[in-house]
């Protein structure tokens, strides 16, 4: 016990614009990136911060965070000891089902106001520094693939390697030019991983992936859709490219299902997905006595998110292949830290602040808000 009472709960919904179009298998961003920030307050006068990242397609809808967080779980947190994440996680799931971006954004700003009221970084609460650096990858996503070319070599020039090629949007030949182009423009020491986002069919994944291995990706990403695990596991078996999970695996549950049969060789672990850090470490144990080594994803999420992903990733030994938290330098016109997402050279540093390291600007949430539920 802490001492300190939850006494606020604010949920804002937020749009910030972006600087280019996404494109992936299972649907697109362009515009506006949408998020739901969290900011809890305490009697103590400490304020932690979190973010939800819905995506209608993938982990569920803005509307849906907001009932979860504004009406449900409020009553939850509101005068609540805040040091108590465990039990107040295990509530969550008594209260709401499902609403895992809610419950990342709840968790990550309780462990934002537990570092910063014991004065250490949120690492430090999830097991100690691991690793203070992660290898940064940019998602290639632009429809226009030269516009991203442009961008991609901008980036090499900075020390970056690390791409992952959105594909399974445009038809076969459509992704195999992309990959043509990336691999005579880039330096020949990039790493390329493609990501399907669930688009192709299952009939005639294989025989398609084997062209695409020829191009020499580091992984291959949720080719087939989310709930086709048969599919996936006979696809990991026929290539010789390790295929990631990433759709397939929300829960720790999911996690040991493909983790016992070995249905694929990798999986990415993203907080809106498990529901927090604290299930992301489960997922990455689970994984990891499999044989199976973990990457960090990412949504349409701003510096908030990345750096609950950053914490989580620093002290985790299973995420061997780095983490794709470039949102909120590369892809947002503007972030809501107070000071830049450390994103830069081709890797991410973790912060050594207290919480999560880098406080939020009230101006430019404010700027950004839509709509504030209190
Ligand atoms: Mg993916």
């Amino acid at each position: 016990m802490s001492g300190i009472t939850i006494t606020g709960l604010s949920v804002f919904t937020v749009a910030i614009p972006v600087k280019t179009v996404r494109r992936q298998g299972s649907g697109d961003v362009s515009d506006k990136a949408g998020v739901v920030i969290v900011k809890i307050d305490t009697d103590a006068g400490i304020t932690g911060w979190g973010e939800a990242a819905p995506w209608p397609v993938f982990t569920g809808t803005a509307e849906a965070c907001v009932g979860a967080l504004h009406v449900h779980l409020r009553p939850l947190l509101i005068g609540a000891d805040p040091f108590r994440i465990e039990w107040l996680m295990a509530g969550a799931e008594k209260t709401v089902v499902h609403a895992t971006e809610a419950k990342a954004a709840m968790e990550m700003a309780l462990f934002d106001i537990m570092g910063k009221a014991l004065k250490t970084p949120v690492y430090n609460l999830l097991g100690g520094a691991y690793r203070s650096e992660i290898p940064l990858s940019f998602s290639i996503a632009n429809p226009d693939i030269d516009a991203d070319i442009e961008i991609a070599k901008e980036l090499c020039a900075t020390g970056h390697r690390i791409f992952k090629v959105k594909t399974g949007f445009a038809g076969h030949a459509e992704d195999i030019r992309r990959l043509e182009k990336l691999r005579t423009e880039l330096p020949g020491d990039v790493d390329i991983r493609v990501d399907y986002n669930q688009g192709m069919d299952v009939f005639d994944a294989i025989i398609k992936l084997r062209d695409i291995e020829a191009f020499n990706p580091t992984f291959i990403e949720q080719p087939v859709p989310m709930d086709k695990v048969e599919a996936l596991a006979e696809i990991t078996r026929a290539l010789d490219t390790p295929v990631m999970a990433d759709e397939t695996v929300f829960s720790p549950s999911q996690a040991l299902n493909v983790a016992a049969r070995r249905v694929v060789d990798l999986i990415s672990i993203k907080v809106f997905k498990s529901g927090g850090m604290l299930r992301g470490k489960e997922i990455a144990a689970i994984a990891d006595a499999a044989g199976i080594s973990c990457y960090g994803g990412s949504m349409f999420e701003t510096g908030i998110a990345h750096l609950a992903g950053t914490h989580m990733i620093a002290a985790t030994r299973n995420f061997p292949l780095g983490c794709e938290f470039y949102q909120a330098v590369y892809y947002l016109k503007e972030d809501l830290l107070a000071e830049p997402y450390p994103a830069k050279g081709g890797k991410v540093t973790v912060p050594d602040g207290p919480g999560l390291g880098i406080d939020v600007d009230e101006d430019r949430l404010a700027k950004y808000t839509v709509e504030r539920f209190d």
